[in-house]
């Protein structure tokens, strides 16, 4: 009896645990440059690349010792992936958000600041005709939901359903990038004090909701000075961390829907 009783209670705590994992919501950390690319170059010879890598790290360790959160990055090392590469990886960890760093660079040395990028519109509806043609493209995107519009080849249906998923990725990138520019606020100085828009490098992936960071200027000698001290870096990635997490809290991502 003693035995039947340890071995259900391992069962239910191997599903506690396992539903849990289940239930995690997955955020894709995407460092921008790497490799040959190196991205901008600061007057002092910062790269980009190394900056983000290690904002990106920093995030993750704060993202993973979150018990409701999980991050993947799109990479770990100084290595070089495609633009299209990086939302493949995010979609192939069925990431529910990702983050894109980045760091500015600008003719004038005296720009500074941070700022965050969100999906245009332009480029979703360009995203969503390119996406329409390939029609093996939509099952993915779709995924379950998907294989059943190709079979029954509705083209509107689909159409539509790609279009509210395209404007709900819109409106949670949009909210979190508010979120996460208020806490910005707190540690570093803000380029635009609110989202903007645009179709840069990887908001590109409209069925993941998808912001990008540009953490500061590092063609401003004292950001750039700021970009290579770890305890910028620090500050930098909690703000991003309590930004994420206090949208989360606020708007709950449904797991059931993706
Ligand atoms: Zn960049």
């Amino acid at each position: 009896m003693k035995k039947m009783i340890r071995i259900v209670s391992l069962f239910l705590v191997t599903l506690l645990m396992f539903s849990q994992a289940e239930g995690k919501v997955v955020i894709a950390i995407d460092a921008g440059h790497g490799g040959k690319d190196s991205g901008a170059v600061g007057q002092q010879k910062l790269y980009e690349k190394t900056v983000t890598l290690s904002i990106a790290k920093k995030l993750m360790t704060l993202i993973n010792k979150d018990r409701d959160l999980k991050a993947v990055l799109t990479r770990s090392s100084d290595s070089y992936i495609s633009v299209s590469q990086r939302s493949e990886i995010a979609r192939k960890h069925k990431a529910d958000l990702l983050i894109s760093i980045h760091a500015d660079a600008a003719p004038n040395r005296n720009a500074k600041g941070a700022s965050i990028w969100v999906l245009s519109t332009k480029r979703a509806d360009t995203e969503l005709g390119r996406w329409i043609e390939k029609h093996e493209k939509q099952s993915e995107l779709l995924g379950g939901a998907g294989d059943v519009l190709s079979d029954g080849d509705n083209p509107f249906l689909s159409q539509a359903i790609l279009d509210l998923q395209f404007s709900n990725s819109q409106r949670v990138g949009y909210g979190l990038a508010t979120n996460v520019l208020n806490e910005m606020a707190k540690v570093a100085t803000l380029h635009k004090r609110i989202p903007e828009h645009a179709s840069l490098g990887v908001l590109r992936s409209p069925d993941i909701p998808s912001i990008l960071i540009e953490v500061g200027f590092i063609s401003n000698l004292s950001e750039e000075k700021l970009l290579r001290s770890e305890a910028h870096q620090n500050k930098i990635a909690q703000a991003i961390y309590k930004g994420l997490k206090s949208y989360i809290v606020a708007n709950p991502i449904n797991k059931e829907n993706r």
